[in-house]
């Protein structure tokens, strides 16, 4: 409730005009629900999962939240790419449920959706962002939405109303949205749900302008793994394009000439809507100058320079790491824009706040950039859920969850009966901190975008406490580790005939969750010439 008496006071005279109305009342007593939704964002630049980038302070806001909420420390994807994550969290059920296994297949938007069912209850449904899910949503009473990934600067949004471009960072133009909505668009009389989800920090990486040398003046810390060879991993994890030694080309992946004469080299193909280079096209003068202000000394000193081998991986990795921090330095600002509103409104103290991430990401451990892999780091998903009167302030949850949580969480949270074909569990038992509670010992994933960016194999894999283990199914390759030994996952155990035991039970736990899930994909292996051509290419 609001700090101010005279709001407050006002605030008890509605809520004792609302007890006499008891349909209303209902609602009033239903939290709001708040759903930050970044893309890309690593628990690894988070502050409060407290991991090797602390050190620079990527997100003071975000961590604030984490302070006065719940984080959960083992929270993960099903499918670690970023339109089926989406999907996932749309209608509660895997990639194979709800037909959206990969970036380029179409979503079914007749799908009974959470925010469908929210909305037939009486919440008021709401998203601005970036959804990536294609089509035209349903379940929301108003959205505006990023064609495709979106772009960082002056983009244009898909409304009911037509095509729409306005002018400035993504960043701020998505919350501008959101807090509008909050101050006039919305029935104060019935609870609702806001999704905020931003492009940021994906690739290309575009930080907003004022935040263009937030890290210039630091040394980011590098990860134990800058430059792990991969060769205790099976050939399918040495078969990939996600290195920034061989594939973060200096002028090529959007970390270097990030100016317009320099880095327009013909006979490289940009793609349409994430390069920076077409983003640079939408820019006015004044943004390109600022922009151009900022990066052309240091592209010049770069070339200068001439770096070469352990050196170039450094130095790309400090324009990556800075770049995408600067992102996410946008977002966290945004975050405190968006919970001052929240206070300023007097709706803090009923509304559930949640930050989450599509997937987590590769920066620079394993030498790699981007995601895919069941591997801690992009299987992974921050998430950190502020319940004022519910989530005890600053604290650690560490239960094995995932993104097909989410859905009947938020059901559970507004009262609402979650379908039976749902295939996640309600988070708000945990949120309540009931620690006496049969929860789940495993998790199930699967993968299948192949072939495309960054080549990753599909797979599939189930993790417990302790374990994990990766059926990559073409290429009839398996690899396990030991967590507890190996957090980083450096050394694939399979064939290891001390964890033959573990290996088994795993097995046989994979086979239980995929007719659990009911997942009857196709796992038969590639061609052996297929297989040959594709171990010959591993590094
Ligand atoms: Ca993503």
């Amino acid at each position: 409730m609001s700090r101010n008496p005279i709001l407050r006071l006002a605030a008890c005279v509605l809520a004792a005009s609302i007890h006499m109305q008891s349909v209303v009342r209902a609602d009033a007593e239903r939290p709001n629900i708040v759903f930050i939704f970044t893309d890309d964002h690593s628990p690894n630049a988070i502050g409060a999962y407290d991991r090797w980038l602390k050190s620079v302070d990527p997100t003071p806001n975000i961590d604030r939240l984490a302070s006065q909420g719940m984080l959960f420390e083992r929270s993960y994807c099903t499918n670690s790419i970023c339109g089926p994550v989406r999907a996932v969290i749309e209608t509660g059920r895997h990639s194979h449920k709800n037909g959206f296994r990969r970036n380029y297949d179409g979503f079914d938007w007749d799908q009974p959706t959470f925010p469908k069912l929210l909305r037939e209850s009486g919440y008021q449904t709401v998203m601005y962002g970036k959804y990536h899910l294609g089509g035209t949503p349903q379940g929301y009473d108003e959205w505006k939405v990023l064609p495709g990934q979106g772009v960082y600067y002056n983009p244009g949004f898909i409304t009911p109303d037509g095509r729409d471009r306005i002018e400035g960072h993504s960043t701020d133009i998505i919350t501008g949205m959101a807090v509008d909505w909050l101050r006039e668009g919305r029935d104060p009389d019935a609870p609702f749900l806001l999704r905020v989800q931003y492009k940021a920090p994906h690739r290309g990486w575009m930080p907003p302008l004022r935040h263009l040398d937030a890290f210039d003046d630091v040394l980011i810390p590098e990860p134990p793994t800058l430059f792990f060879d991969h060769r205790t991993q099976s050939p399918a994890s040495r078969h990939q394009e996600m290195e920034i030694d061989r594939h973060l080309c200096p002028h090529h992946d959007l970390v270097l000439d990030l100016v317009p004469d320099r880095g327009d080299y013909p006979g490289i193909q940009r793609r349409q809507d994430t390069s920076n280079w077409n983003t640079l096209r939408r820019m006015t003068p004044e943004q390109l100058a600022a922009w151009r202000a900022h990066f052309e000394p240091h592209d010049e000193a770069f070339h200068a320079a001439k770096l070469e081998g352990i050196d170039l991986v450094r130095w790309k990795y400090q324009r990556y790491l800075r770049n995408y921090l600067g992102c996410i330095r946008g977002v966290d600002e945004n975050v405190a824009d968006l919970l001052a509103a929240l206070d300023e409104l007097g709706l803090a103290e009923n509304t559930v706040v949640i930050y989450s991430s599509d997937q987590g990401f590769f920066l620079g451990d394993r030498g790699w950039y981007d995601k895919r892999w069941m591997y801690e780091t992009s299987f992974e998903m921050p998430l950190i859920i502020r319940w004022p009167g519910v989530t005890e302030p600053g604290s650690r949850e560490n239960r094995l969850i995932q993104n097909l949580d989410y859905a009947p969480t938020f059901l559970e949270m507004a009262g609402v009966e979650i379908p039976d074909d749902y295939q996640g569990r309600s988070l708000v038992p945990l949120l309540r901190g009931e620690d006496d509670l049969e929860w789940r010992d495993a998790l199930y994933y699967h993968y299948y975008e192949y072939p495309g960016y960054h080549m990753v194999p599909p797979h599939r894999g189930v993790r417990t406490d302790r374990f994990k283990l990766m059926h990559i199914h073409p290429f009839g390759e398996w690899e396990f580790y030991d967590l507890e030994a190996d957090p980083m996952e450096l050394t694939n155990q399979y064939g290891n005939p001390w964890y033959e035991e573990q290996i088994a039970a795993l097995k046989t736990r994979l086979d239980e969750l995929a007719e659990q899930y009911r997942d009857d994909t196709d796992l038969s292996e590639r061609s052996a010439e297929w297989k040959e051509k594709f171990r010959s290419a591993a590094k």
